[in-house]
Order: C-alpha cells, then structure tokens, then sequence
C-alpha cells in the first residue's frame, strides 16, 4: 500500500525554497496552496525578510540588470540608429526647405497666374470695348447707309413725281393744242359764215338798189 501513499496529497516529496541562496527544501502539506518558500517561523534571515521576501528582492534586481543590459545593448546597437536619424534629420531639413522653396515656387507661379489672369481680364475688356466700338460704328455706318438708301428712295420718288408732273403736263398740253385747233376751226368756220351772210346782204342790197331804180 506504500504506492497509494506516495500519491497522497499531505505525503509529496519534498522540494528545494524558491530562494535560490537558502538551500533548504520545503515539505509540501497539500491541504493548501502548495508553499514554493520556506517561510516563517521556519525560516527568518538576519535582515529579518522572509524567503519569500529575499526571492522577489532578487527577482527585482535580476529584472532591473535585464533592463540595464537591454539599454546597454540599445545603446551599442543605437549608434548606427542615431547616425541613420542624423541622416534623417538632415534629409527632413533638406526636405523642409524644398518644400520651403517649393512653396516660394508655389506662391510665384500663383502670383504670376494671378498678374496673367488680370492681364487677360483686361484684355477681354479692352476686346469687349473695341466690339462694342465696332458696333456702335456699325451701326452708326447702317444708320448712314439708311439714310443714303432713303435719300435714293426720295430721290427715285421726286424723280417719278416730276415725271408723272410731265406726262400730265403734256398731256394738258395736248388736250390745250385740241382745243386752240378746235377754237381756229369754229372761228374760221364763223368767219366764213360772216363772210357769207356779208356776201348775201350785199346781193340783197345790190337787188333792192336795182329795183329803187326802176
Ligand atoms: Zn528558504
């Protein structure tokens, strides 16, 4: 029955303190938590800490040599670092000042776009005003042009009056001709009929002078 003893919680085998400098072994009980030190009243050093206590101490100091180390080799290894930040530092610096120079280029060639497109502005002003010159003259040229074409108009239109003022002109010249001719006829025609009654009344005269002498 010693095997199933061995396996008993309350029988495990002993194990050494978990300080590394106390040497002694710590004799599990198993009803608990196991104990990993031996601890009071087992166990007190002369600094009056526990082993529990002298383990952590240790373990602080084993952490902060780490650290140490790590800054250390930080260090060591940093160098080539700090000179490849130097270099980049120095790259950023030339980096500001192109861009520096780069928004100076910026800032002429805005400036330079701004005097061009003010430039253009007055341009397309002047081109506007010179239009609308052109414009005006134009239509001070049709205004000119209209008031030739009414003077031909008037002109054509005196020129068809005074013709038609001489055909009515020759016309009542010749209805005016009609009747001088027609006034000679009837005047000559008055003549002869006096011509002939005076050639009658002188017969008559020269009968009745004829008949007084007998
Ligand atoms: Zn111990």
């Amino acid at each position: 029955m010693a095997e199933t003893n061995t396996a008993e919680p309350s029988e495990q085998a002993p194990r050494p303190c978990g300080y590394s400098r106390c040497g002694r072994t710590v004799t599990r009980t198993g009803s608990s938590r196991p104990r990993e030190y031996c601890g009071p009243p087992d166990r007190v050093w002369e600094d009056g800490r526990t082993c529990r206590q002298k383990a952590a101490e240790e373990r602080r100091a084993k952490a902060g040599a780490g650290v140490e180390e790590a800054l250390s080799a930080y260090a060591t290894a940093g160098a080539p670092v700090l000179a490849a930040t130097a270099a980049l530092g120095e790259n950023l610096a030339a980096l500001r000042e192109a861009l520096t120079a780069h928004a100076d280029r910026v800032e002429d060639v805005r400036a330079a776009a701004v005097a061009r497109v003010r430039t253009a502005e007055t341009e397309v002003a002047d081109a506007l005003r010179r239009v609308t010159d052109a414009e005006r003259r134009a239509a001070e040229r049709t205004a000119a042009a209209d008031h030739a074409l009414a003077m031909q108009r008037l002109e054509a239109e005196r020129a068809e009056a005074l013709a038609t003022a001489n055909r009515e002109l020759e016309r009542n010249n010749r209805g005016l001709e009609r009747d001088l001719a027609a006034a000679r006829a009837e005047a000559d025609a008055t003549g002869e009929a006096l011509a002939h009654e005076r050639t009658q009344r002188a017969a008559a005269e020269a009968a009745l002078r004829a008949m007084g002498r007998r």
